[in-house]
């Protein structure tokens, strides 16, 4: 079945494994490779980005929740998959079936996980994780919130039928540039060194410390650790050019209607566009839908064969108006590019005044994903 008769996401696994290969390359030896595949691997498949970071040599793999998980080991992915959200402690036997490891964020989940795998008499696997700045998940440790963060932390530990292997904390600023942003990356990475050492103290040590984000691998090489957890390095943005990633989607579409329109008549929901011009207009079969953000309406061109082509009036659900007048070599049928190549997604982002990450986790499930 050919996937390209209306609107497509060409994916190619051949830029994920280069752009995998090129941040490890750049990592201390002995370093293990977390590769973040949440929302779906950013939009660019779970299942075939795991099976391919799998069999290039990664050690781990992340996800936000126990469905995202479970669809990597119904796919038969079989490396160590974190989870790095919350999963309600009734699910303990799924978690300890699907041999998955679960982030415990505060004493009391420890307490009821590790009830939960009691009963069936087999430890689940954690790791730990320490909130050192970024308020939102983890053992408060900032502060004041120090010595009982520790002992919280113990007592999670210590609990009979958790494995802890390994312990991280989250980067609030890692990838914002100045000298504020780096006073406080360095402060959580200091104050994180601080919890293991107290941790040591008391006769607890991990075999796996994690803290480096996308921000981090390019601008914090310090803070590799054991394990570094990158999720938009591997679809090829967030590292300012510097080291040579590619991008791995390519979203496309094609012209499905071109009518010549008067002057003065308004295009779309609201009237929002009022053509100055006869104006050759083409109708392309993406909207909002399909994850082409509303807001970018009046506010982007899309990239045809001869050059970009503007968007016109509002962004419907299913479709939106490009303006081919001077483009006429653009016919019925030709290729539009939304972003990938001859545009970036971060450029389209930078449009949409949001960020790539946010373009690339929205392109909806309507959309198939072609794999190149
Ligand atoms: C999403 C996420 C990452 C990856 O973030 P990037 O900025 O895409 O590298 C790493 N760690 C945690 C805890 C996350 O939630």
């Amino acid at each position: 079945m050919d996937l390209r008769k209306r609107t497509w996401a060409e994916i190619s696994l051949d830029n994920i494994e280069h752009n995998y290969r090129t941040i490890r390359a750049a990592l201390p030896e002995g370093c293990k490779f977390l590769g973040v595949v949440k929302a779906d691997a950013y939009g660019h498949g779970a299942v075939a980005v795991s099976r391919r970071l799998e069999a290039a040599g990664a050690e781990y793999l992340a996800v936000s929740c126990l469905d995202e998980a479970a669809e990597l080991r119904d796919a038969g992915i079989k490396m160590p998959v974190l989870i790095l959200g919350h999963t309600p402690a009734e699910f303990v036997p799924e978690l300890i079936a699907r041999d998955l490891t679960q982030t415990v964020t505060c004493e009391a989940k420890a307490i009821e996980y590790s009830r939960e795998a009691a009963r069936l008499g087999s430890p689940l696997r954690v790791h730990i994780k320490v909130d050192t700045g970024m308020s939102r998940l983890g053992f408060l440790t900032a502060g004041g919130h120090f010595d009982q963060g520790i002992r919280n932390i113990v007592s999670a530990c210590v609990q009979p039928f958790l494995e802890p292997e390994g312990i991280y904390t989250h980067f609030a600023v890692s990838d914002e540039p100045g000298e504020e942003a780096r006073a406080y990356t360095l402060g959580q990475f200091d104050l994180f060194t601080h919890v293991l050492g107290a941790l040591e103290k008391e006769g607890i040590t991990f075999k796996i410390r994690h803290c480096a984000n996308s921000g981090a691998v390019v601008n914090y090489k310090e803070t590799a650790m054991d394990m570094v957890r990158p999720g938009l390095l591997l679809y090829g943005f967030g590292d300012g050019g510097r080291l040579g990633l590619r991008p791995c989607m390519r979203l496309m579409t094609h012209v499905s209607t071109i009518k010549y329109i008067d002057r003065g008549l308004p295009v779309s929901y609201g009237g929002t566009f009022v053509t100055g011009r006869r104006t050759r207009m083409g109708v392309i079969p993406i909207g909002y839908a399909d994850g082409l953000l509303r807001s970018l309406s009046n506010n982007c061109s899309f990239a045809t064969g001869s050059g970009p082509a503007p968007q016109r009036g509002r962004i419907c659900m299913d479709m939106c108006m490009i303006d081919l007048t001077d483009l006429p070599e653009v016919n019925l049928e030709s290729l539009i590019e939304i972003f990938g190549e001859a545009q970036s997604v971060e450029d389209l982002a930078a449009r949409a005044g949001t960020i790539p990450y946010e373009l690339l986790c929205s392109v909806s499930k309507r959309v198939p994903r072609v794999y190149v």
